[in-house]
């Protein structure tokens, strides 16, 4: 059936002129048509009132649904839509020679009784309203087509004339979107198989970009889009909505199934010119055929988002329960910037004690985000989200000079031998202006600077960290490797970066705790801190079990819960000096 024919079907069931068209072609985007309906209900609405043809109104519409120009972000998208918008008005202006409006279209007013009762009388809406619609319908087709033959035109003529360029950008990215829905509405409408749609991103893109440069970071989507290409069959569609996320859609019988093309598309990209890639997926199987595509899309995109933050694995399924993920990191970026001026953020401390000496030997810094609200939220929650957005330089330059103020005010009573270690977020390893705050934070406050500890998290080796931890280094800092045994390569990370201490992470040691050749690992792992010359630190303890194992073993620096939790700074400084008084 043409859109025609379909528009004409609706007018005779009693539908508006804006939702005949509307409806004509909300299912080829992958519009649950009833929803689409109500929309231009609502849109066309206008015509009530004489105003604006409701034809005009629902041809936006139809571009809307077939572009999906919705990026507020992108605001090249958002002039190639509007550019579409008025290229329909100018062409329905000219035919209708300067007639936009439905009063001067129907020479009446709909929204008048009288007026209304005279044209339904003449059936006016009958003779009128149809052959305005076929024209409104013409004039789309030849838009989209139109686009289309420039998007083929464009990709056959790659020039680089700067214009071409730019335009050919923003239609490739709009022509992709668009073939990808109608690529998943026909498989949807055609396949009685599963299908889901699976959505990923690379872990640290941000990073590596920073760190390698945009252009390599270019190559590695580029590397990326061929492997897709390369795996991906002709049922199978992929597309690239933004930055580093990738989307696939695809038919599958049983999970297992699914879980198997995950990993083939995962071992496919493990690394590309030796800069290690981890990809992070969100699945979503879609149960009810008939949910909007956009709709699909955003669970698979959620549950990404929620495989982010889970360290157990990198591929999730959508669940309702994630939606609250994303409130959290709603809240989180709508609040932050209040957070630091209000002061909501504190500097907590948690005491590291010797076991043999039985007495604190130093403390971590930890953030506390006080919201006046919500109560506490924990950095859990909100470091993860502030490493992506880069506003840890923040919160961190915050902590850091809180602990220099802190060591300042030991200093002051004759406690000298408390050394506070605060948290260095990779983000700021990737250029030096983090250590001048560091510097001017120690000269401020006169301190001694072998008391302001840095850990750092261990993480994939790579030269440029083990650079910046040179000068930090040799500057005179202590550094600490944070997280040890979290990851997976730690002891070549040991090779390569001067650490002076080692902090055994708390799973890593409940793991190794579990078994006996557990245990003979952890002694390994002692003895190897020794030989090196490196100090050994074990996070997390919680029982008395623990504490005597580790004694056992020789590894005699300790911080967790068995000992003291995190405390407000003021806490400590009360703690630490009676403690110093030996009451
Ligand atoms: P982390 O550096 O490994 O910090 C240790 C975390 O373990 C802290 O969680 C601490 O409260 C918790 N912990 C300590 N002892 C025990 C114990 O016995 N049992 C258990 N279950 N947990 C214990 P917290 O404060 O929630 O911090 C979580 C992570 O957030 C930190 O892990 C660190 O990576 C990051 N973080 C915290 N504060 C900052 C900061 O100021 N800057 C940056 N960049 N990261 C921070
Ligand atoms: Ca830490
Ligand atoms: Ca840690």
């Amino acid at each position: 059936m043409t859109h025609i024919e379909k528009a004409q079907g609706f007018l005779d069931q009693q539908y508006h002129c804006s939702q005949a068209i509307a409806g004509a072609f909300a299912e080829e985007f992958g519009f649950n048509k009833k929803n689409v309906m109500k929309i231009s209900t609502c849109f066309g609405a206008g015509m009530n009132h004489g105003g604006l043809c409701g034809c005009i109104t629902s041809a936006m519409l139809v571009f809307g649904m077939a572009f999906g120009l919705y990026d507020p972000q992108d605001k090249e998208l958002e002039v190639y839509g509007s550019k579409m918008a008025s290229k329909f008005y100018d062409r329905f202006y000219e035919k209708m020679n300067g007639k936009v409006l439905c009063r001067e279209i129907l020479e009446a007013d709909i929204s008048n009784p009288d007026e209304l009762a005279v044209i339904r009388q003449e059936g006016r809406v009958n003779k009128i309203c149809p052959h305005v619609m076929e024209m409104s319908i013409e004039i789309i087709e030849e838009i989209l087509r139109e686009h289309d033959e420039d998007a083929v035109y464009l990709r056959m003529n790659l020039d680089n004339q700067q214009e071409m360029k730019e335009k050919e950008t923003v239609l490739k990215r709009v022509d992709r979107l668009h073939d990808f829905r109608k690529n998943v509405h026909d498989l949807l409408s055609a396949s009685d198989r599963k299908i889901a749609f699976v959505q990923f991103d690379i872990r640290r893109f941000k990073i590596i970009n920073d760190l390698y440069g945009e252009k390599f970071g270019d190559e590695i989507l580029l590397f990326v889009k061929e492997k897709l290409k390369e795996l991906c069959n002709d049922r199978q569609f992929f597309m690239n909505p933004s930055g580093d996320v990738f989307m696939v859609v695809t038919e599958y019988d049983d999970e297992q199934m699914l879980m198997d093309f995950i990993k083939t598309i995962e071992s496919g990209l493990t690394s590309f010119k030796n800069v290690k890639l981890q990809l992070t997926f969100g699945v979503y199987s879609i149960e009810d055929k008939n949910m909007e595509i956009r709709q699909m899309e955003d669970r698979a995109a959620i549950a990404r988002m929620a495989a982010k933050t889970n360290v157990l694995t990198n591929v999730l399924f959508y669940k309702e329960q994630f939606k609250e993920l994303l409130y959290t990191r709603k809240f989180i970026e709508e609040n932050m910037h209040a957070a630091v001026e209000e002061k909501q953020f504190q500097m907590y401390l948690q005491p590291k004690y010797s076991i043999s000496q039985n007495k604190i030997v130093g403390a971590e810094a930890l953030v506390r985000w006080t919201h006046p609200e919500r109560g506490m939220v924990y950095p859990n929650e909100f470091i993860p989200i502030m490493e992506e957005n880069g506003f840890i330089k923040i919160v961190d330059y915050y902590i850091w000079g809180e602990a220099c103020r802190f060591i300042k005010k030991c200093a002051e009573v004759g406690i000298t031998d408390c050394p506070i270690s605060v948290n260095v977020s990779r983000h700021h390893l990737k250029d030096v202006e983090f250590m001048s705050v560091l510097a001017d934070d120690i000269r401020e406050n006169q301190i001694d600077k072998s008391l302001l500890e840095l850990e750092i998290t261990e993480t994939v080796n790579d030269l440029k960290i083990s650079q910046v931890a040179m000068q930090l280094k040799e500057g005179g800092f202590t550094l600490l490797m944070d997280d040890f045994g979290s990851g997976y390569s730690s002891l070549n990370v040991l090779l390569e970066t001067p650490f002076d201490v080692i902090k055994l992470d708390k799973k890593f040691m409940d793991n190794m705790m579990a078994s006996e050749k557990g245990k003979l690992i952890l002694e390994y792992v002692v003895s190897m801190a020794e030989k090196l010359g490196l100090g050994l630190l074990a996070e997390g303890v919680e029982t008395k079990e623990q504490v005597e194992l580790l004694r056992k073993i020789g590894c005699d620096k300790v911080q967790g819960y068995y000992f003291a939790k995190p405390m407000p700074q003021e806490e400590f400084f009360e703690f630490l000096i009676k403690e110093r008084k030996g009451e």
